[in-house]
């Protein structure tokens, strides 16, 4: 569903985001290694993973990461993750956090992020503690941030279920982080998306823990 105008939110588990402007973005790719639903809704949009500029990876747990090497086959997008990350989604290093081994296939990282940077539209928010490169991602000229996992909204917001985090403290820290900063809309990998007093409602959040 389209839930900001070229903002389309494709109901995988998790959430894929596609940003369409003069280019197309595609943030986290499911835990479908032929993900057939993101490939249907570009499809349903007339266009292709060739059409892809960026490919953003929040993180490496398998239901992120799992579409992308099959998205990558037929497309030209740069890869673009957090640097720690990068080195989990290439798997030259073996993740050492919850849920254990992977099983995605290694795919390359054109793009190695950095708090703070922008590239391809995106502000980079680096959120470690869910796993050790863990991003969000703010779209400043629409008042978005795309959480990934860096909070969960499935039940009302809530820090991610701590079996999952690489880092309980450090995961608690960046949402204190995140709540420092002005978004109006959020998109979460895991719950609905927030449409109005977003950041506000993570600040509320951020007081409780
Ligand atoms: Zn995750």
């Amino acid at each position: 569903m389209e839930l900001l105008k070229g903002v389309h939110v494709i109901e995988t588990y998790a959430t894929t985001t596609l940003l369409v402007d003069d280019r197309l973005v595609l943030v986290d790719t499911s835990a479908d290694e032929r993900p057939a639903k993101i490939l249907d809704y570009l499809a349903k949009l007339k266009v292709t993973p060739r059409d892809l500029s960026t490919i953003f990876i929040t993180h490496t747990h398998p239901d992120h990461v799992s579409g992308l090497a099959a998205i990558k086959e037929d497309s030209p997008a740069k890869v673009a993750a957090h640097r720690i990350e990068a080195e989990f989604i290439t798997r030259r290093k073996t993740y050492d956090g919850p849920p254990g081994v992977q099983r995605h296939p290694g795919t390359q990282v054109d793009v190695l992020l950095e708090d703070g940077q922008m590239y391809d539209g995106l502000k980079v928010v680096f959120a470690p503690g869910h796993t050790r490169g863990s991003i969000a991602l703010l779209d400043e000229t629409r008042s978005l941030l795309i959480a990934g996992d860096s909070a969960n909204n499935e039940a009302g917001l809530h820090p991610m279920d701590d079996r999952y985090n690489v880092d309980a403290k450090q995961h608690r820290e960046s949402i204190k982080k995140i709540a420092t900063l002005h978004f109006e809309n959020a998109i979460f990998g895991h719950g609905v998306p927030i449409q109005g007093g977003a950041s506000q409602k993570i600040a509320e959040l951020a007081k409780r823990l």
